[in-house]
């Protein structure tokens, strides 16, 4: 083997709570995890501002300080936290291979995939700006609902996710109004029926956000547009609620692992596992039905343990 080469017990890639939380219990299981961070380190939580439903904050935390302290947390018991961006992996062997920034080769016994899924957004300058400024723009519905009890917002999306999304709105928001792109929804009948049955759910077909409004720290409104008759309008809001899909962070693993049509892995029911022995997953990487903090941190034990039992497994029958 190369002297280039690094051989490592278990290789966790992504920093969200996911990951962290398996490099807590890998490091803990002497299985001296190394857990590359990517461009994201501490992943989408880093984001937020108020993370008020994770457990034990009772009075909430900042979703960049909730990162720091399980990175501190995974530290303390030894794990190797390092910036790099995993390029490329080959998982057809017995030796799971993994390259970091297209240079380092690394021969894992076991690989846990906590890469995430990102959100989708309109893309508009507008929407990014109070995005960024924690103002008023936010793609999670549960996460952030919340904030904007008894206040009227406005949701984008037609699908399922957007339709559930506006329903769990419509009972904390004294309004919610929908906007859907096309004449008619992508939903399925029943979430459809339920939407359109919720009384302070306002359903406008064929309209485009053109703009979002705001006063230079929150959001305030949006332009509207009817992409029918070409008319605009202004709807008031404090909040703006894009649900057009997330986009899971698993591209490099395609031609190794079994994903869902939109690029979820699939993982064995109950289980962290995968279809390569030796490979496992956490987190929003293989959840397109909850994807909260708490989720994504129980998946990441999961993993652990699951590649701990692996490699207890192997060992013993390489005893025997
Ligand atoms: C704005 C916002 C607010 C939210 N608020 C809440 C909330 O209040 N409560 C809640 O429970 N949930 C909230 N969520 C959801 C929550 O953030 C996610 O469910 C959770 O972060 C998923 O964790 P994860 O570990 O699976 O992935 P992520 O947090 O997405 O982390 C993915 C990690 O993988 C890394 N990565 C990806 N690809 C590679 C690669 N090729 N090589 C190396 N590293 C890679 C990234 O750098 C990142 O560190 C919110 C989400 C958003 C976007």
């Amino acid at each position: 083997m190369s002297e280039n080469i690094e051989k490592v017990k278990c290789l966790i890639i992504g920093s969200g709570p996911a990951g962290y939380t398996a490099a807590i219990y890998a490091s803990r299981a002497n299985m001296f995890p190394v857990l590359y961070q990517g461009t994201q380190p501490g992943g989408q939580l880093t984001t937020t501002n108020d993370v008020e439903n994770f457990p034990g904050y009772p009075d909430g935390i900042t979703g960049p300080e909730m990162m720091i302290e399980l990175q501190k947390q995974a530290e303390r018991f030894g794990t190797d936290v390092r910036n790099g961006w995993i390029t490329k992996v080959d998982f057809s062997g017995d030796v799971h291979k993994v390259w970091v920034n297209d240079e380092k080769e690394i021969h894992c016994d076991t690989v846990i995939i906590s890469t995430g899924a990102s959100a989708k957004y309109l893309g508009l300058e507008s929407e990014q700006k109070y995005l960024k400024l924690g103002g008023g723009v936010s793609a999670c519905a549960v996460c952030d609902g919340f904030f904007y009890r008894n206040q009227e917002v406005i949701i984008v999306g037609a699908g399922d996710s957007a339709a559930e999304e506006a329903h769990y709105l419509s009972k904390l928001c004294t309004k919610v109004t929908m906007l859907v792109r096309r004449d008619q929804f992508r939903a399925s009948k029943i979430m459809e029926a339920r939407v359109r049955n919720t009384e302070n759910i306002e359903i406008l077909f064929n309209t485009e956000t053109d703009e979002v409004l705001g006063d230079g720290q929150v959001v305030t409104g949006v332009r509207v547009k009817n992409n029918v008759t070409g008319e605009t309008s202004k709807i008031p809001a404090t909040g703006f609620f894009v649900a057009i899909g997330h986009k899971p962070n698993t591209d490099i693993f395609k031609d190794y692992l079994d994903l869902d049509e939109t690029g979820y892995i699939i993982n064995v029911p109950g289980t962290a596992k995968t279809n390569v022995e030796g490979v496992f997953v956490s987190g929003d990487a293989a959840d397109h039905v909850y994807r909260q903090a708490v989720t994504a941190a129980g998946t990441g034990c999961m993993a652990a343990l699951d590649a701990e039992r692996y490699l207890a497994a192997k060992e013993s029958v390489v005893e025997v």
